[in-house]
């Protein structure tokens, strides 16, 4: 099995891993499950590339494409959910948490480290559908 390898632009090379992985959106407004009202969401990205490198633990995945075989990908170390390629994200302004976000779909959580200890606490294993 192969992953097709796209060139990424030079400007952006250097500037820390997941940078030009991502590009930013117009901010939205969207139903914030946690807050439990609608917020508005000015962090909003689309991911363009498969993430390689947990942003929680920062353990770098040796084979992405294992992970995106599931339907949901996430880091086999801390369980953080890792955002899919054509998809789009943002954080609600309120609260801070992760959602992705996508037209015409109710927004998913993507549940932080903190907020899956909680969800543990209280026997729910995190599942954003
Ligand atoms: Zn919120
Ligand atoms: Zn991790």
């Amino acid at each position: 099995m192969k992953w097709l390898r796209r060139n990424k632009p030079e400007s952006a090379a250097g500037k820390g891993d997941g940078a030009q992985e991502t590009f930013p959106l117009v901010k939205k407004r969207a139903m914030c499950h946690v807050c439990g009202d609608v917020q508005s969401f000015t962090q909003v990205w689309r991911r363009a590339a498969m993430v390689r490198r947990c942003p929680n633990c920062g353990l770098v995945f040796e084979n992405p494409e294992e992970l995106y075989k599931r339907f949901q990908p996430a880091c086999p170390k801390c369980e953080e959910p890792l955002e899919q390629p054509g998809f789009e994200y943002g954080y609600c302004d309120r609260c801070g948490s992760k959602f992705e976000l996508m037209e015409g779909a109710k927004p998913g959580l993507l549940p932080n480290q903190s907020q899956r200890d909680e969800m543990r606490k209280h026997g729910k294993s995190w599942s954003y559908v």
